[in-house]
């Protein structure tokens, strides 16, 4: 409980340092990152000395028992949201509200204005989700635990592949043995791409292409354990070891291995994407690596930081980022390598330890 107190305080300063008077946090993550709250339809006035979740009857007894402590409005179910947020504001004596930008609908802002008429509504940007870029101890535990369920679940399902198996047979079976490890569920929809169709990097599984069509098959998937995720890709070779593939493949895992030892406090975002970027383009495969290196992971599969061209960030301790460089040749295939790695006080670490060489590619 400490630590969710602990955010709405790092919250609160952040709010004073950009001259926001209070914040409507509306985004269910942000709202469950500030609260410990796992329902939906809530959402949390965070004001200078108070914070007030605002909600509805189906949600009393959770936010008392998720929630201790802080204070809750439950809307009658007469009373819409926007109409709930004006009157908790203005007993809150808040004449001024930042909103979430990237979340409150425009329906949502329209109607707030259209109920609040005297209040200044001011759009602001990922406050909360900069604090959610930095993972404490508790959080990184939770990753590591996600990251442990979807490598073993990988491991049980490569020992089993079958030739005569479709790509959603696997994606499906994968996803099976994440939840009986105890997953809560997945990271997003489990990508298993077979061989030319691997060369779309966010292919979905069919049931009519087999694994044994091609020579190699893509799976990019993660599991979602308590509230937090992991997100991994290998590349399974169930026919030949062409030498194409053995050329392709050694680029990416070099590039990734590259940009994993450029990660530590202090190094620029931009900097580790062009360690990768740089290493594939001297090869001569630069058109070919055409999103951007990684991204944060956390309670979303996707969010800050991100490794990318360009990204003014700069590393801290604290955050997770996916590295996953690719390849992807249209006609012939892509090869993804993906690993989850934390930023340490003197480096890093690669919390995902599934093997990645050449020798363990094989199915
Ligand atoms: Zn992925
Ligand atoms: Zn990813």
């Amino acid at each position: 409980m400490d630590r969710i107190l602990r955010r709405r305080d790092a919250l609160r300063a952040k709010l004073a340092a950009e001259k926001v008077a209070a914040l409507l946090v509306v985004d269910p993550t942000n709202v469950a990152y500030l609260t410990g709250f796992t329902g939906d339809s809530t959402y949390l006035i965070v004001a200078r000395d108070r914070e007030v979740a605002i909600s509805d009857g189906r949600f009393t007894t959770q936010l008392e028992q998720e929630c201790p402590g802080l204070e809750a409005y439950i809307r009658p179910n007469t009373q819409g949201m926007t109409a709930a947020v004006a009157e908790v504001a203005g007993k809150l004596g808040v004449a001024s509200l930042g909103f979430e930008a990237a979340h409150l609908t425009v329906a949502e802002h329209l109607k707030l204005r259209d109920e609040w008429k005297t209040a200044e509504l001011a759009p602001t940007t990922e406050l909360v989700e900069s604090l959610r870029q930095i993972k404490d101890d508790a959080e990184v535990a939770a990753i590591r635990e996600a990251v442990a369920i979807a490598q073993d679940a990988f491991l049980r399902l490569k020992g089993e592949l079958k030739a005569e198996e479709s790509e959603k047979d696997v994606a499906d079976r994968l996803e099976a043995h994440m939840r009986a490890l105890g997953a809560t569920g997945t990271s997003f929809p489990t990508i298993v791409a077979v061989g030319r169709r691997a060369a779309l990097p966010h292919a979905r599984p069919t049931a009519e292409t087999r694994i044994g069509d091609d020579d190699f098959v893509l799976i990019d998937w993660g599991a979602c354990g308590r509230s937090y995720k992991s997100d991994l890709t290998r590349v399974v070779v169930a026919g030949n070891v062409t030498p194409k593939f053995e050329e392709v493949y050694g680029i990416v895992l070099a590039a990734q291995e590259k940009a994993i030892r450029a990660i530590r406090p202090g190094a620029r975002a931009q900097d580790v994407d062009a360690e990768a970027r740089s290493f594939i383009e001297q090869a001569g495969f630069g058109p070919f690596f055409d999103h951007g290196l990684g991204h944060g992971i956390g309670m979303d599969v996707h969010e800050g930081p991100r490794l990318r061209r360009e990204s003014p960030t700069i590393l801290e301790p604290g955050m997770v980022v996916t590295v996953e460089p690719g390849i992807y040749l249209p006609e012939w295939g892509g090869v993804r390598i993906e690993d989850d790695v934390l930023v340490t006080p003197d480096g890093h670490e690669v919390l995902s330890s599934l093997p990645k060489g050449l020798d363990a590619v094989r199915a």
